[in-house]
């Protein structure tokens, strides 16, 4: 009796084993067609795995050759996807930034507190550009050295929503952390552990800076925007 038993929990446990690598396989060719398409396939379902056997994922995909970045590379853009409309529907004020201090320009002055780094929008770095018409637009922007100061200001603060910029690990691990906060990530463009950089314009639009920009602009009479754009041109002089 208790033999057949035994065997019965074995056999189960390498059908179960053996269901999960065909699912974990499953996703990785999903995957792999999803990024070459820039399509996404099934996404609820890939994030729901990927979220699951996450570790799992990356060895297998490490031991087939497929690319290493692949597994996050795909989680970030579903995500993105999955959380875009309630991102965008959330209160300014009840949104946060979190950018890595990596970005910082190699002679950056800015001193370091509990709440992160402290820019003071010298210009000398795409973090002062962020911060400055990020909080204008009423965003909280934290500028951070590591995961322990991610975990003080979710407890410290109260927010709806986050977005992120990091290298590919770094974005996918803490937008799964923060999965509650309808997180958006913006990749590294250069990453490294030292004045990394981020595309500006595609963080600016992530926040909705171009659309808030557009409505005001169209918002304005005829003559005041053309005087205003011809200032605008001439005063921005990253021009984003
Ligand atoms: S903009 Fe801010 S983070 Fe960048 S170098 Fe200046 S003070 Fe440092």
């Amino acid at each position: 009796m208790l033999n057949h038993l035994f065997q019965f929990i074995g056999q189960s446990f390498t059908v179960l084993v053996f269901a999960v690598i065909i699912i974990l396989l499953i996703v990785l060719i999903l995957t792999h067609i999803s990024l070459n398409k820039e399509r996404l396939i099934f996404p609820k379902f890939m994030l729901a795995v990927t979220d699951l056997f996450y570790s799992p994922l990356k060895h297998l995909s490490k031991l087939l050759g497929f690319d290493e970045t692949m597994i996050d590379q795909m989680s970030i853009a579903v995500r993105n996807h999955i959380n875009k409309n309630k991102f965008k529907n959330t209160d300014n004020s009840k949104k946060i930034i979190v950018l890595p201090h990596c970005l910082r320009s190699a002679d950056c002055e800015a001193i370091l507190d509990e709440t992160g780094l402290v820019c003071n929008e010298c210009g000398k770095c795409s973090i002062g550009v962020i911060k400055s018409k990020a909080e204008d637009m009423g965003y909280k922007v934290f500028v951070v050295p590591g995961s322990s100061f991610v975990k003080k200001i979710i407890k410290n603060n109260d927010f709806d929503s986050v977005l992120g910029v990091a290298c590919y690990e770094d974005l996918n691990l803490t937008m799964i952390h923060l999965s509650d906060y309808a997180p958006q990530g913006v990749l590294l463009s250069k990453t490294g552990c030292y004045q990394t950089k981020v595309d500006v314009r595609s963080v600016l639009d992530k926040i909705g800076y171009y659309d808030t920009k557009n409505k005001k602009e169209k918002s304005k009479p005829t003559a005041d925007l053309e005087i205003n754009q011809e200032l605008c041109v001439k005063k921005d002089k990253h021009n984003y």
